[in-house]
Formats: structure tokens, sequence, C-alpha cells
């Protein structure tokens, strides 16, 4: 049988991401995106080997925009298209691993978008419209909660009264399973472990960011939780506060729930604490140039980080090492250095060399001699929605 390709869609409320990937190659045949869906300027993006081109689709719903990107993706893949793989945020407790879209799980997406208004009602558009388009091929929807439905009930319920779990839903969930999945699963790879025999604290660094305690191929804690606002500092995210700061600011400042959630969502993180950017990138240099904010964003950043993986430690009998990824996590030495000057007791040391050529898709181990081993592993959370839709195929 020849290698078969998955379309791996991930829609937001007015863009789909996409890629095109074939199960024998690293690189993905097509990707690009859609963006500013639903006003004017929609706009089709999209980049095959070296060839970039772009479609206008003023007006355009997820469903137009689906239906134009339909014979770009049948053209990429010479007509051989075996099923598609959509990103859907939030599957609550329906959903612990990947599932193939029917009626039922449909429905069990939709009961649980209370979970998730902002992202799951748009990951549902993405379905739908691709479920009328394409109704011959295989759907398999990959849920960013899924990977973590294995906590235990300690780490995942909030000491909160118990009917808000049983009746409201109120636990922690976590979020980017994908990504921890997929790179624990390439670490033990690099360290000749087995995946189902070792141990794992990642540090998953984009725009936003979380930590995740894996053992034995099983999330056992991590640092998000009913929403992906709880946890590390992030790009624009605080990350934990105390829970009474909503009433502290209601009181005092009498701000409306809806600003205190675009404050902490929006303006907080690195953007709020430097002052200057939400970009790692900007801030470093920044720093460099002796700005107070970014280095006090850089600090913040990577004490909390340095923290939580502290705690995540906690959860894991055996350590065999600690993950970065993410676009922070694999580009950054300097996040990485500064974060594991707080871990010492850990055993955590890096090798300035290593830690400096990691970086850009570089992949490796970056430890100090006779410590805990410390690996960059770049993520790919489309390849890992790819092999989870090829699985269901089978
Ligand atoms: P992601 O959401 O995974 O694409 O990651 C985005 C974050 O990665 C942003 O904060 C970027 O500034 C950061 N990033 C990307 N490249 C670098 C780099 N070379 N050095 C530091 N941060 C980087």
């Amino acid at each position: 049988m020849s290698a078969r390709n998955i379309l791996v869609i991930n829609c937001g409320s007015s863009s789909i991401k996409f890629a095109l990937v074939n199960e024998a190659q690293e690189t993905f045949i097509l990707s690009g995106l859609a963006e500013r869906l639903g006003s004017p300027e929609a706009v089709l993006h999209w980049q095959q080997g070296e060839h970039k081109d772009s479609l206008v689709l003023s007006g355009a719903d997820h469903r137009l925009a689906l239906s134009h990107l339909l014979p770009i993706v049948q053209q990429a893949a010479a007509g051989a298209l075996h099923g598609i793989g959509h990103r859907v945020v939030h599957g609550g407790e329906y959903f612990s691993s990947a599932t193939r879209l029917d009626a039922v799980s449909l429905q069990a997406i939709r009961q649980v978008a209370p979970l998730a208004p902002l992202h799951n009602p748009a990951n549902l558009q993405g379905i739908e419209a691709a479920m009328k388009l394409f109704p011959d091929l295989v759907q398999v929807a990959v849920f960013d909660t899924a990977f973590h439905q294995s906590l235990p009930e300690h780490a995942y319920r909030y000491a909160v009264p118990e009917a808000l779990y049983r009746e409201h839903g109120v636990r922690r969930y976590g979020f980017h399973g994908t990504s921890h999945r997929y790179v624990s699963q390439q670490a033990a790879q690099m360290a000749g472990l087995p995946a189902d025999a070792s141990s794992w604290l990642v540090a998953h660094l984009g725009n936003g960011c979380s930590t995740c305690a894996v053992e034995n191929g099983h999330s056992l804690d991590t640092s998000m939780g009913l929403t992906p606002l709880e946890g590390l500092v992030m790009g624009t995210r605080s990350g934990d506060v105390d829970p009474n700061l909503h009433s502290h600011l209601a009181r005092t400042l009498g701000w409306s729930l809806e600003q205190i959630d675009a404050m902490l969502n929006k303006d907080s993180g690195l953007l709020g604490l430097s002052g200057l950017s939400n970009d790692m990138r900007t801030l470093e240099q920044a720093r460099e140039q002796g700005h107070a904010g970014a280095s006090l964003a850089i600090e913040v950043f990577c004490y909390r980080l340095a923290k939580s993986l502290a705690a995540m430690s906690c959860a894991l009998r055996r350590l065999d090492g600690l993950i970065f990824t993410g676009g922070i996590g694999e580009n950054s030495a300097l996040i990485r250095s500064r974060t594991l000057d707080h871990l010492s007791l850990l055993g955590l040391k890096l090798d300035a060399q290593a830690n400096a050529r990691c970086v850009r898709g570089v992949a490796g181990a970056i430890h100090a001699e006779g410590h805990t081993r410390v690996l960059v592993v770049p993520t790919n959370e489309e390849r890992q929605i790819a092999l989870d839709t090829l699985a269901l195929l089978d």
C-alpha cells in the first residue's frame, strides 16, 4: 500500500490552519492558513514546497474557504486523500483519545462547548463544513484535553464544593495534550527508552505555555486547568493569580467580569509584565539593551516555570528527563538556562554549548554530563493528529 495522506485542520473563530501530511514524509506536502474569515479581507495562503500562493476570498466563511481549499489539497495529494483530522480544543470527560466523527461524537463535542466557548464552536464550524464537503472521507477529532484524562482524581479536582464538579464539570482538564504526548514519545525514542516505561517532565512553551508530568505514556498532572489560563506565565495570559483578584478588582475599581477576563487573557503575561511585547524574541533583545520590564518578564517567566516543574515532579516516581518544546522551548537557550538555574535540587544542569546548539528545529540532549537528561524536542501537533487519524482508519 502506498503512503497515505491526511489533511489536518485547526479551525479558530475566524481562521483555518491546515497541513497535508503524508505518513512517510517528515515535511508537510502542503500547509497554510485561511484568515479573517467572515470579513471583506478574508484570504487563503498556502505553501507547497518552495511555492507560495494566496487567494482573496472576500466575505468567505469556513465552508467557502474549505471549498476553495479542496481542489488545492486534491492536486497536492495527487487525488489520494485518505482522511481528515480535526483539532478540537475541549473533549471534556467524554473523550480520552481521538474519535471518529459521527452524529454521536458531534453531539458530545457540542455538549462540552460551554467549557470552551471561544474554541469548540469554531472547531465545530470547521468540522460541520468539512463533513458536508467531504462526506465520503473518514474524519477524526483529536482533542487537546484527551491525553490528560488519565490524571488521578487528586490532581484534577479543585477544592471547591463537590456539586460544582458533579453538576457543572468544574475540574482541571489540561490542554496541549497532543504536544505533550508527541514530544514525550519522541524523547523516549531519542533516549533509547520505551515510551511505556519512561518518565518525563515536559515544558511546552509557545504563546500558550504548560507543563506536564508523563509516566509510562500517561499524563499524571499538568499545569493548565478548567481553562488554558491556569498555571504558567504565557504570552498574554497571566497564569495563576490569587482567585480573589476578581472580587478585589470588581470592588476597588468597579471592573466587570468581561474586563477582568480580557485583562487576564489578553493584557497580562509577558506583555503585561514587560509593558513591551508578548514575543520572547523581542523581550530577549530588549533585555540585552537594558530594558527593565523585559528583564523582569523573563525572570518571572522562568521562576514560575521552574516552580511548576518542581510541583509536577510530585506526580512522578522516577525522572528520565525534562523536555523543552514549543517556540520558546525549542529556541531560547536563555529561557532554558535561567529556568534550570532554579532547579539544581532536582539534579538538573545544562551543558552551555549543547544548549546554545539546540535552536531552530535542532533536537538534542543539552544536559551536563553526569546530570539528569534534558532534551530539546521540536513539537509537531499536526503530525500527531495525522497519526491519530491514520490509526482510526485501520
Ligand atoms: P509558538 O506558539 O509555539 O509558535 O511559540 C511562539 C513563541 O516562541 C513566541 O513567544 C516567540 O517569540 C517564541 N520564539 C520563536 N523563536 C524564538 C527564538 N529564536 N528565541 C526566543 N523565542 C522564540
